[in-house]
């Protein structure tokens, strides 16, 4: 008791400290400076595991934001700024001509081509599909 009522921790919430011999705690390694290290590691890590949790969290939101402000045409989704995107997952695409899928806007997070066609079925070019969005 006398032990825990000098320790550092103990002067700073006593109550806490005797509540806690009470229940049959011990808690003067608490103020051993190894165990102290570890416990602000450890308050560190999870402080920083919060930090990176949010920073994912709110890119998700702009990723979504960015999603619901697009149009379909020519069997493309296009954002804002005219940049083609995945008519599957929305992620952008690439155009070429590729061995598998033949010309057109490739996903390669789906592993589809996608080909650049007007209302009737006729092929475009990147060129002529930007002109008439
Ligand atoms: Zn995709």
């Amino acid at each position: 008791m006398i032990a825990a009522a000098t320790s550092p921790l103990a002067l700073g919430v006593p109550f806490l400290a005797e509540a806690l011999q009470k229940l049959g705690l011990n808690i003067e390694y608490l103020s051993r400076p190894e165990v102290r290290i570890i416990l602000g590691l450890l308050v560190f890590c999870l402080g920083l595991i919060f930090l990176v949790y949010s920073l994912v969290c709110s890119f998700n939101v702009q990723i979504e934001k960015q999603k619901d402000n697009i149009k379909l045409k020519f069997g493309i989704y296009w954002d804002k700024d005219n940049n083609p995107l995945c008519p599957s997952c929305k992620l952008p695409v690439s155009y070429g001509k590729y061995a598998i899928g033949g010309t057109g806007y490739r996903c390669f997070s789906c592993t589809k081509t996608f080909p650049l066609t007007d209302d009737v079925g006729n092929r475009l070019k990147p060129e002529q599909a930007i002109q008439n969005l």
